[in-house]
């Protein structure tokens, strides 16, 4: 790896200022699980690094009257303990939980996996489903951006490089809706995933859903909601017939790639079979 000059701040404005005065120059270290392989790799060769691990106005976990905030140095396990994440959003729990193996998920942060903008990132389909915000910051100012708005397309993010993501914060989902995430890998653990799917999904007294939210990974250059299967779904029950036709119109809406991964039609059904299967344990839950 080739030397490089490590800042580590404890203020944010001291770091607003040092990603100013090396604009474009400086790579921005949270976790490292991604940025120290790739330098290790010679991919991104930094002469200034800043590392955002002693910035304490970076590491939150709060509710605000109807939002849930998070900070972008909580690390995947830090939410996997939460109990304000496991009651309210046991997607992104189930979520985090798949992602690497105890210590990547010790050391990677929600910010980094955001920012990391892979179009296979495992916290950003349950971001997508509960509406997310980005909270970005640099010395001109903050802007706050839907997160749809945050991803360019694979590895690229709306950030300018005197800009830092300071902030996550999205609606609690109350009433707690039917909630899933899941995922398909090459092996059951320790594996990137071919596809992934959040589903939110309120429904009425009679189990009628009201609104629905599906978003999937791995299929397109960013995460992409499957808009005409949530509205398909909006006004029925779950029964198994409902769950087939929305399986079956999932797998026709998605428009994937092919890759090293996988092949086209393997992830069309893939995204079918996660629906299915999400539907599936969402009721089997309900029902006992
Ligand atoms: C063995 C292994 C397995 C993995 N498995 C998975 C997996 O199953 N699922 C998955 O989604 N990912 C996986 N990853 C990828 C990675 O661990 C995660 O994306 C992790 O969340 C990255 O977080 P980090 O804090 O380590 O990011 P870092 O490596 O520190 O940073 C990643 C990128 O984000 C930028 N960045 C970080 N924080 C900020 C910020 N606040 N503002 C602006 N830019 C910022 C950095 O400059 C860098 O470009 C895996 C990685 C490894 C090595």
């Amino acid at each position: 790896m080739k030397d490089f000059q490590l800042f580590s701040p404890t203020e944010l404005e001291e770091a607003l200022d040092l990603l100013t005065r090396h604009c474009g120059q400086m790579r921005i270290l949270a976790g490292g699980t991604d940025l120290l392989i790739r330098m290790r790799d010679g991919q991104v060769q930094p002469e200034t690094v800043l590392d955002l691990t002693r910035i304490s106005a970076l590491h939150f976990l709060r509710q605000d009257s109807n939002a849930i905030e998070i900070g972008p140095l909580i690390t995947h396990t830090e939410v996997l303990c939460s109990p304000l994440l496991n009651q309210e959003t046991p997607l992104l729990v189930q979520a985090c939980r798949t992602i690497g193996g105890w210590q990547i998920r010790n050391r990677g942060t929600i910010g980094g996996n955001l920012c990391n903008a892979s179009p296979a990132g495992d916290a950003v389909p349950p971001l997508y489903v509960l509406a997310a915000e980005c909270t970005l910051a640099s010395r001109r100012g903050r802007r706050v951006l839907p997160i749809q708005a945050f991803f360019h397309g694979p590895g690229q993010t709306v950030l300018a490089p005197d800009e830092l993501l300071v902030g996550i914060q999205f609606p609690s989902p109350q009433p707690t809706p039917l909630q899933f995430f899941e995922k398909i890998g090459q092996r059951k653990a320790l594996a990137i995933s071919k596809v992934n799917m959040a589903f939110l999904g309120w429904t009425d007294q009679e189990g009628r859903f009201q609104k629905v939210r599906i978003a999937l990974g791995a299929v397109a250059p960013t995460v992409v909601r499957a808009v005409r299967t949530e509205d398909y779904l909006v006004g029925k029950r779950p029964t198994a017939d409902v769950i087939q036709a929305a399986s079956d119109m999932i797998e026709t809406e998605v428009q994937p790639i092919g890759d090293i991964r996988s092949t086209e039609q393997y992830r069309r059904e893939v995204s079918g079979e996660l629906l299915r299967l999400g539907l599936a344990k969402c009721q089997k839950e309900e029902h006992g």
